[in-house]
């Protein structure tokens, strides 16, 4: 099988080429991908900027979609339509950027029949995150009636998303971005307005002027300090991200004087419940259409080059990898 190889002898290397399939991992279900993606995880896995993988070789990609080939899994036969997203595959267990895998049946979420896989893998890892932040919001009561949305790294995958999604749950976003020239995508997919991402980016006071009654931020440091710092009375903001920084330079302000709520976002181990929940709303609630403008397709040939562009912030939206 074709595969996007990563190894490590000692020298870091990755390499698209043929893998027997023989050397797959154990698991229940063999799937044949037909589409993967470009997530940030897997540009930093890819270009080895940080030790997403923990095992070597590895073959690269957190996320895919196709069908089962064999499977001796109770839930799983061969033609089913899968989506699979994180739960460690392309860091500790060979990945999806091939054109087979080998996973564990209860890793598996089915993919709606609404959606093609194509579809599947245009929201990928990001599009599910994206939704696992917004139900965040939403679970802890954030409704349009309440004030503006922040959306941070809003021209990148998990932004794309969550700003095409609240638009059309009928919320007023705004989209924080470093990208003057993604100002018109950005309006299509519904921001009121676009602010550049600088403004957020230094050190702030612990608490400056309440704007946003809900947050969904993919960049952490001080971008999240300051969102924080913004956030009005009772309201909540969803974290999941690091494209700024690990560290959160913030003080309990927020927390003790406005009631503000932090809710953290994890897509690799959340509950299978979460998952099908996410993927079924992407399918019925997100608007079809805007997937198309906002992701590009490429081969596994351009997988590597396109994941150095990824980390260097020359991507908008989303990375459909054809397999
Ligand atoms: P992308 O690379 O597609 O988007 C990241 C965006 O962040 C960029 O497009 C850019 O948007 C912005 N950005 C980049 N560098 C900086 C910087 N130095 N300061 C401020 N903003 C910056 O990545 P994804 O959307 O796929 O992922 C976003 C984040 O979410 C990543 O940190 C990723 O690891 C995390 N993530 C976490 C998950 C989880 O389970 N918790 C799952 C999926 C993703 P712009 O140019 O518009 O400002």
């Amino acid at each position: 099988m074709k595969a996007l190889l990563l190894s490590k002898n000692p020298e870091f290397n990755a390499q698209v080429g043929e893998v027997d399939e023989a050397l797959l991992p154990e698991g229940n279900v063999t799937v044949k991908v037909t589409h993967s993606t470009l997530n940030f995880k897997d540009g930093l896995a890819i270009t080895n900027r940080s030790p997403v993988v923990r095992q070597w070789p590895m073959v690269a990609g957190i996320d895919g979609s196709g069908e089962v080939i064999a499977s001796s899994h109770p839930d799983w036969k061969p033609g089913d339509a899968f989506i699979l997203n994180g739960w460690g595959v392309g860091e500790t267990h060979w990945g999806c950027l091939a054109e087979q895998a080998r996973l564990k049946g209860e890793w598996l979420i089915r993919r709606p029949t609404a959606l093609s896989a194509w579809q599947a893998m245009a929201f990928g890892t990001a599009g599910y995150t994206a939704m696992l932040c917004v139900m965040a919001l939403q679970d802890q009561g954030v409704t349009p009636d309440q004030g503006e949305i922040l959306v941070t790294g809003a021209s990148g995958g998990v932004g794309s998303v969550a700003l095409a999604l609240l638009a059309k749950l009928g919320f007023k976003v705004v989209a924080a971005s470093g990208k003057p020239e993604s100002r018109a995508y950005l309006e299509k997919l519904g921001a009121s307005e676009v602010l550049d991402r600088a403004t957020l980016a230094q050190a702030g006071k612990p608490l400056q002027k309440e704007r946003w009654a809900g947050v969904v931020d993919a960049v952490g440091s001080h971008t999240l300090a300051n969102a924080l710092a913004q956030t009005r009375y009772g309201g909540a903001v969803a974290a999941c991200g690091l494209a700024q920084g690990m560290d959160l330079p913030t003080t309990v302000m927020p927390f003790i004087l406005r009631g503000v709520k932090l809710i953290g976002v994890d897509s690799v181990m959340a509950p299978v419940a979460s998952r099908q929940k996410a993927w079924d709303r992407l399918a019925r609630e997100f608007d079809l259409a805007l997937l198309e403008p906002m992701t590009q397709t490429i081969g596994l040939d351009q997988a590597i080059e396109k994941a150095q562009a990824l980390m260097a912030g020359h991507i908008q939206g989303r990375v459909v990898v054809k397999l």
